[in-house]
């Protein structure tokens, strides 16, 4: 069976056992990139319990500019890597702002997919995934990251090789998966990677995509 044809009925299977996914995010999307910093790394509960901390703490974003690291840190703290995260925040923060002449990033609505990534991916402390997250959850943008849920089912059914770095595998599943799905197959993926194709001991037998994987197939 060819790549697409195998990509196809593994999107309408997990669409049929999940649903889809087109919700869209609302608020500043400065916050969505600073919510999305402090999620690496780390569980939901803790960086959702940092970024109200960090809300609490400084009351716009410009007052993260001017402060001390260490506060930044304190109110981090229990989103883990917390000097990493405050830098990482903080030179965010003022790249924005040294080059948009603000703390806006709602300019990115307006360009296309592939502008605003290069827009985003040009700061230091945004990497692929963060930049994706942001596009598709803020802006609606075509695009599909890829957490580890993602790339470990997507390995494991044979959509991705097992070898390939998360920097190609993110560049051939944007090509591969069309871009009306690309939002509901990541949601997918995780839902999917969470409950059935754990990490460790992924649930095979109950597994809708079992027909239609390598690693099971593999299994012998
Ligand atoms: S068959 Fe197993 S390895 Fe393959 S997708 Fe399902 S749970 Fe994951």
């Amino acid at each position: 069976m060819k790549k697409e044809e195998k990509l196809s009925k593994i999107i309408q299977l997990l669409k049929k056992e999940y649903g889809e996914h087109n919700h869209r995010g609302r608020g500043d999307p400065v916050d969505t990139l600073v919510e999305t910093i402090l999620s690496q790394n780390t569980t939901d509960k803790n960086s959702s319990r940092a970024f109200s901390n960090l809300k609490k703490a400084f009351p716009s974003w410009e007052s993260i500019l001017k402060a001390d690291p260490r506060k930044i840190q304190k109110a981090i703290h229990s989103g883990g890597l917390p000097g990493i995260k405050a830098r990482r925040i903080k030179h965010v923060l003022r790249e924005i702002k040294r080059r948009r002449g603000r703390l806006s990033i709602d300019f990115l609505r307006d360009i296309p997919a592939e502008d605003a990534m290069d827009f985003l991916r040009s700061i230091k402390g945004i990497g692929p995934k963060t930049a994706s997250v942001l596009l598709i959850f803020r802006f609606n943008k075509p695009l599909m990251p890829l957490d580890t849920h993602n790339l470990r089912v997507a390995k494991r059914l044979g959509i991705i090789p097992p070898k390939m770095s998360s920097e190609k595998a993110h560049e051939l599943m944007n090509k591969l998966v069309p871009d009306k799905e690309k939002k509901s197959l990541h949601i997918n993926f995780i839902i999917h990677g969470r409950n059935i194709c754990t990490a460790r001991n992924p649930r095979h037998e109950e597994c809708i995509l079992k027909n239609l994987c390598d690693y099971y197939g593999n299994l012998g």
